[in-house]
């Protein structure tokens, strides 16, 4: 059976929580042998954590999205970069601009994500990136962070083909999600061809975007990335299984996530 990483939902949304024995245990029936539980603020970043403790092949991320940048405490940057002290910590983020629904005023987005992007090529930690609408003001802030690129991934990726070329020269790893299923994303999942194979993540940014054939689910889970696979891996013109396994060990290899049973 082909094994398949989902290197990005939020497990601590409350969509997911009550039932999370449930969700990994058919996370497991579908192969898969990690998942990384993404943080939107800094409270789901310490739930993140606990997550992680608790439960074999969870990791984690530490950060402040774009939306919640406007409500941040002041001492955020202390608290994240105390969370990507702890085990199971794998990168800082989810972060970014979001220019499509501007929920926190763009001067705070900036500022929140450069702060954040600076944080994490202090420590030496890989960095998650939501860009929406804002791919241009995205990626001038991670180039004057200095950050290597070769350490940042765009999440849930859905930009054109010019700004995939772009996040490519810059060095960055792309990782799509269940958008890449969907019927009107053909020009999407064209452009994820040109993605080398060594540089493809996948993903599900559970419980948001059900991939299809299950869109009609309002809630996402990790099991599905099984379809955001199955559809990448068709328009690549791979099989499943080559794909599950070059993008699990894409995943292991560039979060550096040991998937050995923890013993406990
Ligand atoms: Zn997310």
């Amino acid at each position: 059976m082909p094994r398949f990483i989902d290197t990005h939902c939020h497990l601590c949304n409350g969509r997911l929580r009550g039932d999370l024995p449930g969700v990994l245990d058919r996370a497991k029936q579908a192969g898969l042998t990690a998942i990384i539980c993404a943080s939107a603020h800094i409270e789901e970043s310490r739930q993140s954590l606990q997550a992680a403790r608790e439960f074999d092949g969870v990791f984690f991320t530490a950060g402040v999205h774009p939306h919640d940048a406007r409500l941040v405490p002041g001492d955020y940057l202390d608290e994240l970069s105390r969370l990507a002290g702890e085990q199971y910590h794998v990168a800082v983020g989810e972060c970014g601009l979001d220019y499509h629904y501007d929920f926190s005023p763009r001067p705070d987005q900036q500022k929140v994500f450069a702060s954040q992007a600076d944080l994490a090529g202090r420590i030496g930690k890989k960095l998650v990136v939501h860009t929406r609408e804002a791919f241009a003001d995205t990626l001038a802030i991670l180039q004057s962070s200095g950050i290597d690129g070769g350490t940042v991934v765009f999440h849930s990726f859905t930009e054109d083909a010019s700004c995939l070329r772009k996040a490519l020269d810059f060095g960055a790893t792309i990782s799509f999600s269940g958008i890449a299923t969907f019927a009107n994303s053909r020009v999407l999942r064209e452009s994820a061809r040109l993605v080398p194979t060594d540089r493809i993540l996948i993903e599900t940014d559970a419980p948001f975007l059900s991939p299809e054939p299950v869109r009609k689910n309002k809630t996402n889970e990790p099991a599905n990335v099984v379809h955001v696979a199955a559809a990448l891996a068709a328009v690549r013109g791979v099989t499943l299984d080559a794909f599950a396994e070059v993008t699990s060990a894409n995943a292991e290899r560039f979060f550096g996530l040991d998937v050995a049973p923890r013993g406990r």
